[in-house]
């Protein structure tokens, strides 16, 4: 017999790889941490002599989800600034806290965003991080990736130029912020559980300098960038009067746009901008909930799809969301194409799972590990449990997933083969604590902070 660290039996698979398989009654075998098995449960009886055995009778497997955009500590500000576009809500909400951060907030933050994460079957996320004027504050993310089992990307964020109320703060010379970048990338470049990116915030947020400093510095390190794009006309109008281009050409002008660039939101594009994303084989994370509650647009996401440019999805912080679920994100997804459009058919349930695994994959240069359930991937995954109120009577678990889906479908999530949350109990932390603390201290942060956060209350 064959030694395996954890089999799931008995569960309707839906593999989400090249051939699409579905397996009723199937069986996914794993060892350190990879699939070493998925098939039918017949083909697989006696084979494996496993640590450990889940029965997923009656249940649906699929791939974890991937958010590819999240801002962790951004979980401690959920209702403030609400009902304000962009820019004040950041002087509102983001710009008056983040100064204040220390290592207790940061590290509750960033375990409530992956406990989410995990309830709402996310097993990998990209976490843009501020640029915090305390150092070590990268450091606690990353320890509660690990503490609550998520796969975690951590673009370590930065800014260079003051634009806007209450920015100061948060501005960094370039030469501080890259040799954080080297600092984390030598800490953290033996953990297969963790990758460093860069993250400047947003092209107005940043000098020419800076700029073109953070493309040298990516291409020399080999490090991809992820870089919030025309999320409102901002990004445009300040381009244009600063540097005579739009945004998009301008980035690729200095070659900052390539295959290792991830480009969130992408709300303002047009069709000159779609084609220098596809020509430059940059990625996009589309974020619907943040740019509805932002009343920032809607992404032309079947455009873009069409054109042959990977589309992931992501939440974007929990202040703009106002949560990490990406069960919600799916549904959101096709909902806003539809109305859109004023089309049924536009981005239908398979296209959405598709950009929130596979698409996912593809935005993290990840497709060979995660994505889909194959020999030889990670054992990242999550059980669905059909018989709740909000998805029963099940007929098309693609649809239920997408459109009739909330947490508590959500009974088992694994990652990297460590079951990390078991029958709806988080195995890595202790769930009720954490809540707690991190409501204790969102309160005295709020309180605390310097110009008051406003709420909507
Ligand atoms: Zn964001």
């Amino acid at each position: 017999m064959e030694r395996a660290d954890l089999v799931i039996e008995h569960g309707h698979v839906i593999t989400l790889d090249a051939e699409g398989r579905r397996i009723p009654d199937g069986t996914i075998a794993v060892r350190e941490g990879r699939v070493i098995a998925v098939a039918p449960w017949a083909e697989t009886r006696g084979r494996f002599s496993a640590g450990r055995v889940i029965d997923a009778s009656g249940k649906y497997v699929f791939p974890g989800l991937i958010n590819t955009h999240i801002h962790s500590f951004q979980t401690l500000l959920k209702g403030l600034g609400r009902d304000e576009p962009l820019l004040d809500w950041l002087a509102a909400s983001i710009r008056p806290v983040a100064p204040m951060l220390d290592e207790e907030a940061t590290y509750l933050g960033a375990a409530v965003a992956c406990i989410e994460s995990i309830r709402s079957g996310a097993t990998t996320v990209v976490d843009y991080n501020y640029a915090h004027p305390r150092p070590g504050l990268q450091d606690v993310v990353i320890k509660a990736f690990a503490d609550v089992g998520v796969r975690g990307v951590h673009a370590r964020s930065f800014s260079d130029r003051v634009f806007g109320e209450g920015a100061g703060p948060l501005v960094q010379p370039p030469e501080v912020f890259l040799a954080d970048i080297d600092r984390l990338a030598a800490k953290y470049g033996g953990d297969d559980m963790v990758d460093i990116w860069m993250g400047p915030s947003a092209l107005w947020n940043m000098t020419e300098a800076g700029l073109k400093e953070t493309a040298e510095f990516a291409a020399d390190r080999g490090l991809p960038v992820t870089m919030h794009i025309d999320e409102t006309g901002v990004d445009d109008e300040d381009s244009l009067a600063r540097f005579g281009r739009k945004a998009l050409p301008y980035l690729a002008d200095i070659g900052l746009l390539n295959e290792r660039f991830l480009a969130v939101h992408c709300v303002h594009l047009d069709a000159d901008d779609i084609e220098v994303l596809r020509g430059s084989g940059a990625k996009v994370s589309h974020n619907p909930a943040s740019n509805m509650i932002l009343g920032s647009g809607v992404a032309p996401v079947d455009v873009l799809l069409e054109a042959g440019v990977t589309v992931s999805l992501g939440t974007d912080g929990a202040a703009s969301n106002d949560s990490q679920d990406m069960l919600e994100t799916m549904k959101l997804t096709a909902l806003l194409q539809k109305v859109t459009r004023r089309d049924p058919g536009v981005v239908g349930a398979e296209q959405v799972v598709h950009m929130a695994t596979l698409g996912g994959a593809r935005a993290l240069g990840k497709e060979g590990l995660i994505g889909s359930l194959e020999v030889g991937k990670a054992a990242d995954l999550f059980v669905y449990d059909p018989l709740r109120a909000k998805s029963s009577p099940l007929h098309d678990p693609v649809a239920a997933l997408v459109y009739s889906s909330g947490e508590s479908n959500i009974c088992t999530t694994v990652v990297a083969g460590r079951v990390v949350l078991e029958d709806g109990v988080v195995k890595g932390v202790d769930e009720a604590d954490i809540l707690r603390r991190a409501q204790r201290k969102a309160t005295d942060l709020v309180r605390r902070s310097p110009g008051r956060p406003r709420s909507a209350a």
